[in-house]
């Protein structure tokens, strides 16, 4: 049966027209959903029982169950089993400005960047649209606070399931709805060409960042399997034409390995492949893993680089780290329960 967390507004008054009953009954049930957060159709006074009844017969409104919780300082890693006993996670970072809530789009990932855990275990399914949903519903709960920000980082590559994730950005976006400000949303790809393209359409002003991780193809080619299929001289146009149809500014994510793509020349280079392109670079301290042999650059190569942006004037921060220690850092999303 369908969940009824992955309908849109619109999908709702379609579906209330649908059955013959009155389209306002849509906002009446999507409020009780995403304000009210009703877990059962029962609590819904102010639409006839009859109708309930068929809704009922079409919908599920059940949850995900949250098999597991690993909690640190500032963070908090949640591991959801899915219906098809899947699992996927989710972590919630508390910073200064709010809470934030990174979520996974897919069950695995085929991208196979050679530095990611999580991408280790191929993709088994995309994420439905509801189980993105719930998943911040259900944090939200056991939080009682207010998600404030939501990236799409963490398993997945979420422009491999791109219509559900537009979904999903319409219903949590909607101010009927979770109401989470379009500017407070960020999804990441590796670099799904097409799916970049057809994103410069969406009317949301959804934040976009680009795993970028190398200055040239050479070494884009050796870590990241995508850039075979769509390599930077496709890439670095379908941003810009992402910049000039939306306005807006791209982050690119940097991972520094070390010896791979940290050296002076790697970010010269970096700062001349972006040099014209309206950009936040966000260099990210490697987390490594026990199952790769990458390694992370130290701290003062790490400095290097940042100076050599700054001194090219590229727009640049180091991120935060968050989870480290409960292995919910970047990447690093994949539970101990389905090991390799
Ligand atoms: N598939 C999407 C989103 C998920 S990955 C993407 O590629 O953007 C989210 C980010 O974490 C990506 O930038 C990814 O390259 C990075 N990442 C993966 N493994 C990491 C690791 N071990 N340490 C730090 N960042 C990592």
């Amino acid at each position: 049966m369908k969940n009824i967390y992955g309908l849109t507004l619109q999908d709702l008054e379609n579906y209330f027209l649908e059955i013959g009953s009155k389209k306002f009954h849509a906002e009446q049930l999507f409020r009780w959903l995403y304000e009210k957060r009703i877990e059962s159709f029962e609590e819904v006074t102010n639409i006839k029982k009859e109708i309930i009844d068929i809704i009922k017969n079409d919908y599920s409104i059940s949850r995900l169950s949250i098999v597991d919780i690993q909690e640190d300082v500032d963070v908090c890693k949640y591991l959801f089993e899915l219906e098809d006993k899947e699992h996927i996670e989710a972590v919630l970072m508390r910073h200064d400005y709010g809470n934030s809530v990174c979520i996974s789009s897919q069950v695995g990932c085929n991208m196979g960047c050679k530095f990611c855990e999580s991408g280790r275990r191929k993709k088994v399914r995309n994420l439905e649209t509801y189980e993105m949903v719930l998943q911040l519903l259900m944090i939200e709960k056991l939080l009682g606070e207010r998600i404030s920000h939501v990236v799409v980082m963490g398993i997945g590559e979420p422009f491999d399931n791109y219509d559900n994730l537009i979904h999903f950005f319409e219903i949590i976006n909607h101010p009927k709805g979770m109401a989470i400000g379009a500017r407070h949303i960020t999804v990441s790809t590796c670099g799904v060409v097409p799916k970049i393209l057809e994103f410069s359409e969406f009317p949301l002003q959804i934040n976009l960042a680009i795993s970028l991780h190398a200055p040239n193809n050479m070494i884009r080619n050796q870590i990241m399997p995508i850039n075979k299929v769509y390599p930077l001289e496709e890439l670095i146009p379908a941003i810009k034409t992402y910049l000039e149809k939306t306005n807006r500014r791209v982050t690119f994510e940097y991972i520094l390995l070390k010896d791979i793509n940290d050296s002076e020349q790697c970010a010269v280079d970096l700062a001349k492949l972006i040099h014209n392109i309206n950009c936040y670079v966000n260099l990210i301290p490697y987390n490594e893993t026990n199952n790769l042999e990458y390694k992370r650059t130290n701290n003062i190569q790490i400095m290097r680089f940042y100076d050599i942006l700054k001194k090219n004037n590229v727009n640049v921060t180091i991120r935060k780290e968050f989870g480290g220690n409960i292995s919910a850092a970047c990447g690093q999303l994949r539970s101990k329960k389905e090991d390799l």
